[in-house]
């Protein structure tokens, strides 16, 4: 079949957190970053798909986290709301049929209960390290969003093994195991052509990339660097750009047009 394009992509408006930049690359440490938390909305002829879910606790972040909201300062405006973005784009949140969770840490899973009835794809044992983490990893498990990722019906992506969601080139689902057992990634084709890869959180930083460097809590070190090679081994592809999905920087500069994603290659080219 021959390699067709996703519709329109959006890069919805994401709360935002801070926190020490140490926590988001080895070697690094003592300034603060504010970091976008995003969920990408991609429309193919098949349907709506989402990418992520973000945060919980849209107008009061307190009410889903705790003290952690205050710790990580949780800036969380109740417009940035998945629902409301999704209905104001002109659709309903029934009409999100997929929803692809890069992994289950609770910036990604916070919307998980707006989709039950969505059809779920996940890495091969990412939900059942989320219900039992090791004790380090404990707090980034938010109880509520397993309770609700299990009112979904899952397909899980092995390890090592990309996954063509339509068959037709245009959305593909990124094996990129290290940080969690199950990390993927995403990769897009623009309607331009132009190919987008969505990292999630195989990496943090776009010097994470470069240098192939990890984060302090990631699973599996060796994987994860093999995730940061596979990262920047596609970054070097023509008409390609590797997003950093919590890099401030690659979020100013990627969405200068807006929400809606238009052309990797404008922005490649840009960059
Ligand atoms: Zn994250």
């Amino acid at each position: 079949m021959a390699i067709d394009t996703v519709r329109r992509v959006w890069a919805l408006d994401a709360p935002r957190l801070t926190v020490d930049c140490g926590i988001l690359m080895l070697g690094t440490g003592g300034e603060n970053d504010t970091i976008p938390s995003p969920a990408f909305l991609i429309e193919h002829d098949e349907g709506l798909m989402l990418f992520d879910t973000s945060l919980a606790g849209a107008g009061d972040p307190a009410a889903a986290y705790g003290d952690m909201a205050a710790a990580f300062q949780i800036e969380f405006p109740e417009s940035y709301r998945l629902d409301r973005q999704i209905e104001a784009l002109g659709y309903k949140t029934t009409d999100v049929r997929r929803i692809v969770l890069s992994h289950m840490h609770f910036d990604h899973t916070g919307g998980l209960d707006l989709f039950p009835h969505a059809q779920g794809f996940i890495g091969a044992g990412e939900l059942r390290y989320a219900r039992t983490p090791r004790t380090l990893d404990a707090p980034f498990f938010r109880a509520e969003d397993i309770e609700a990722a299990g009112r979904i019906s899952w397909n899980e992506v092995p390890a090592g093994y990309d996954h063509d969601m339509f068959g037709d080139g245009s959305v593909v689902l990124l094996s990129l195991p290290g940080h969690t057992p199950g990390t993927l990634g995403l990769k897009l084709r623009l309607p331009d052509e132009s190919t987008l890869v969505l990292t999630s959180d195989a990496a943090h930083k776009r010097a994470s990339v470069d240098l192939t460097i990890g984060m302090p809590f990631d699973v599996d070190s060796l994987h994860k660097h093999s995730a940061l090679q596979k990262l920047k081994l596609l970054g070097t592809q023509p008409g390609t750009t590797v997003w950093i999905s919590h890099d401030p920087e690659d979020w100013e500069s990627l969405r200068t047009g807006g929400a809606e994603i238009t052309s990797a290659a404008e922005l490649a080219a840009a960059g």
